[in-house]
């Protein structure tokens, strides 16, 4: 092959698999289907003395959601001592309540603290459960990183297990991504638009 030939199998291998990479992720829905019932501007979240240890990384999984790097979304967050009307409540489970691959878990609660499916009805807060477990055999990043992917499922977005790239990869999938990545940054604000 000379030159010419070679650099034009090159670029086309390159649009070939761009191409392809649009394709594979348009098929994975980017939301659960419902939503937080009061929005995403004005969020308090609640950090249980369990979880204590990890609020120093929920905080900065909070920022980042607050503030992605990929320009403006709604999402606004303050932190709250009790967990009365809040939006988000973090609990650390030490012991079996989790399956024993679980990182974190995200649960979705009407106002009556009934659990909710978040495909059939908007839900008043979420609550996220850290496996200490599991979590602890992960790096500082890495935990961090799921932190921030149970808030992306806490505020109505779906596993982008095909897109290592995204937050909401799960880390079993390959994840390589702890921020907020700008898809799930825009799929927020076409949301709660
Ligand atoms: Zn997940």
């Amino acid at each position: 092959m000379n030159i010419k030939k070679k650099i034009f199998a090159l670029i086309l291998v390159i649009s070939l698999t761009l191409g392809l990479n649009q394709n594979v992720f348009a098929d994975e829905p980017l939301f659960i289907g419902c939503k937080l019932q009061r929005g995403v501007s004005n969020m308090y979240y609640y950090v249980d003395s369990s979880a204590e240890g990890y609020t120093y990384l929920i905080n900065n999984a909070v920022d980042n959601w607050v503030d992605t790097g990929y320009g403006w979304n709604p999402i606004y967050m303050s932190p709250v001592a009790s967990n009365y009307a809040t939006d988000v409540d973090f609990y650390a489970r030490f012991g079996d309540e989790l399956e024993a691959t679980t990182i974190a878990k995200t649960s979705f609660y009407d106002i009556n603290e009934g659990r909710v499916s978040a495909s059939e009805s908007d839900w008043f807060f979420a609550k996220i459960e850290i496996n200490v477990k599991v979590i602890n055999t992960l790096r500082e990043e890495v935990q961090q990183g799921t932190i921030a992917h149970e808030l992306g499922h806490a505020f109505g977005l779906e596993h982008q297990n095909k897109n290592i790239n995204s937050i909401m990869c799960q880390f079993s999938c390959g994840r390589k991504m702890h921020r907020v990545d700008e898809i799930s940054h825009n799929a927020i604000n076409t949301l709660y638009n």
